[in-house]
């Protein structure tokens, strides 16, 4: 029996390569397992077209991990972030920050609209104390793409620095070190990548990285620290999640294979447009317009048919084999369809096929309202 198919952000549907790879039992002081990091590390910074003025440092932990790693450890004590906030990732960086008790500022654009630079000009003409800036490249929560390249060149032009949570995007869509500047681009194992869950990373500019030290709050957490000792040992610091780094050199062979970020591009495109088509003939309405949807993860505005809850949906669908995320809009019930993982066509439609039938099955279970 096939697991069922994780249409979700991440974790997501792995490829049996990947999986084998998590068959061997590493030595984390082995020089074997420390080559296997520093490969990892180097194509992760090749990804950015990092060069030799960037660094990769891996992370124990989620994403949120190596995100709240990167900001205590990159922004000084007596920096101050502002924090570009259109959902629920955004959201998580201002309250990690807030956390450590660093200084911060919010500007929120609300669910409904990327971030807009000229606003962002405008807040950091307004407060000179800002140091750094915080921004989320594709909004997971409802699939948004931000203008990432306009905010870092307002971010550049006012001399201030840049701090990309590009989780969900990483691998996929255009970032490279060579049109853009920033400190820091911070990403995991398990999205795009198609890894499996366990660690996250963060591409530093080298001299940044190595002006940060003592600025940490967090041991653990500490990115000079976790750098520092792989410099010089070429171990990870502390236990390292050696199954997942195997599997993400596993995921990284075949994204080569794929033809890298354009080959992943062109996939998940394929597989967001044959899933908003096969939605629409569903009668099912995108919460995004296309030119904001990022070929990640479609936000899906709930039927307003009184037959509709999701939790049944979900129930019905896994059943039929594929499991479905739920809505993160705070005044909108949605649902969510991930693009992203080790599927096609074939496991789009299979379920635009099981969304179909268990809303078929819903709607004939309640009649509408008679009136
Ligand atoms: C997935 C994701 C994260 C990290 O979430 P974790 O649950 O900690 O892995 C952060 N930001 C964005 C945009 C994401 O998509």
């Amino acid at each position: 029996m096939r697991d069922p198919i994780l249409l979700t952000p991440g974790p997501l549907t792995t490829s049996l390569a990947t999986k084998v790879a998590m068959l061997n039992d590493w030595g984390s002081w082995d020089a074997e397992f420390n080559a296997l990091t520093a490969g990892v590390c180097r194509r992760l910074v090749a990804i950015v077209d990092g060069g030799a003025g960037f660094v990769c440092v891996p992370m124990q932990g989620s994403g949120t991990y190596a995100v709240e790693a990167a900001i205590g450890t990159l922004l000084p004590r007596d920096g101050k972030l502002l924090v570009l906030v259109n959902g629920a990732y955004g959201e998580r960086m201002a309250k990690l920050t807030r956390t450590m008790g660093r200084a911060l500022s919010v500007l929120d654009f609300g669910e409904t609209h990327p971030v807009e630079p000229a606003q962002v000009a405008a807040a950091l003409a307004t407060d000179p104390a800002i140091t750094h800036v915080g921004v989320i490249h594709c909004e997971t929560s409802t699939g948004m793409l931000n203008p990432l390249e306009e905010v870092a060149r307002v971010v550049e032009a006012a001399g201030r620095r840049l701090i990309v949570d590009a989780m969900s995007s990483f691998g996929v869509l255009p970032l490279s070190a060579r049109d853009l500047a920033f400190d820091a681009v911070i990403a995991s194992s398990n999205k795009a990548l198609e890894g499996v869950p366990g660690m996250g990373f963060v591409l530093a500019r080298k001299d940044a990285l190595l002006a940060a030290k003592g600025n940490a709050h967090s041991l653990s957490l500490d990115l000079h620290d976790q750098f520092v000792y792989m410099s010089e040992t070429g171990r990870w610091r502390y236990t390292p999640p050696t199954h997942v780094v195997a599997a993400l050199a596993a995921a990284l062979d075949q994204y080569d294979a794929e033809g890298g970020r354009l080959g992943r591009l062109a996939r998940y495109e394929g597989n967001c447009a044959r899933l908003l088509a096969g939605l629409a003939a569903l009668g099912l309405k995108p919460f995004l317009p296309s030119a904001l949807q990022a070929p990640v993860i479609v936000t899906v505005l709930a039927p307003s048919h009184p037959g509709y809850a999701f939790p049944e949906l979900y129930e019905r669908a896994k059943a039929s084999g594929f499991i479905l995320y739920p809505g993160k809009l705070t005044e909108l019930d949605t649902f969510r369809v991930g693009c992203i993982g080790a599927i096609g066509s074939a496991e789009i439609d299979g379920a635009l096929a099981a969304i179909g039938q268990a809303l078929g099955a819903m709607f004939s279970d309640t009649q509408p309202d008679q009136r």
